[in-house]
């Protein structure tokens, strides 16, 4: 079983296009989902993040994102230290959520591949790219954030030019009206690459 890794900025499309392979029956996992739903029922993740930040980290049981967020929001050693609990077992759920697919190749969104120099765990990578300022509007039009605080998450990922050097493939994400026919290629070629690979 393949897994493709698909990446891209903040607002550039990602889950759309995760959505759209699962519409082709490509099995899709959405780390962040995934995070956020260990981050409730994990109580190992409960147990470490409440000694990392103090008992305000979770509220009538669920995490407190907005003191959460507050807290690494200008702090990045904290932000560190609550990815070193979260990611390993996000890794973790992953490889028991793989065993139980049934397909060429899955996809794996993950808003952070390049950043973390991870490129190894993937088997191809798909990045989705789209102009910053459609992609600011966007987060703009679905969060309750600001300019300065997407700008600033900006900052801090990869641009899309150094991003598609590295990728297997690049999917522009302007507008919807072309995402179908990007994807049906893409798709053809990982299931080609699937079938020569095993030759
Ligand atoms: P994030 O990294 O913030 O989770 P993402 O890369 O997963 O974002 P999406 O959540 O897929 O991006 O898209 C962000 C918002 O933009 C969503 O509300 C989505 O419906 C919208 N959107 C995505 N693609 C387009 C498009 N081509 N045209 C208009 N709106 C779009």
């Amino acid at each position: 079983m393949k897994v493709v890794g698909l990446t891209g900025g903040i607002g550039s499309g990602k889950t759309t296009v995760a959505h759209l392979f699962e519409s082709l029956d490509v099995p899709i996992y959405i780390a962040d989902i995934e995070a956020k739903l260990l981050m409730n029922n994990s109580e190992d993740i409960k147990r470490e993040l409440i000694d990392l930040f103090g008992e305000n980290a979770y509220l009538n049981n669920e995490l407190n994102r907005p003191f959460i967020a507050d807290k690494i929001f200008n702090n990045k050693d904290f932000l560190n230290k609550m990815n070193a609990i979260v990611h390993p077992k996000v890794g973790e759920h992953f490889k028991r959520w793989l065993k139980q697919q049934h397909s060429p190749y899955v996809i794996k969104e993950v808003a952070i591949i390049f950043e973390h120099k991870q490129q190894s765990q993937y088997d191809l990578i798909i990045s989705v790219i789209a102009n910053k300022d459609k992609r600011l509007q966007r987060v703009l039009n679905r969060d309750e954030s600001t300019p300065e605080k997407v700008l600033a998450i900006m900052e801090h990922q990869m641009n899309d030019v150094d991003k598609a050097k590295l990728s297997d493939f690049v999917i522009l994400n302007n507008d919807k009206t072309t995402l179908k026919n990007q994807l049906q290629k893409i798709h053809q070629s990982i299931l080609k690459h699937i079938e020569n690979s095993a030759i």
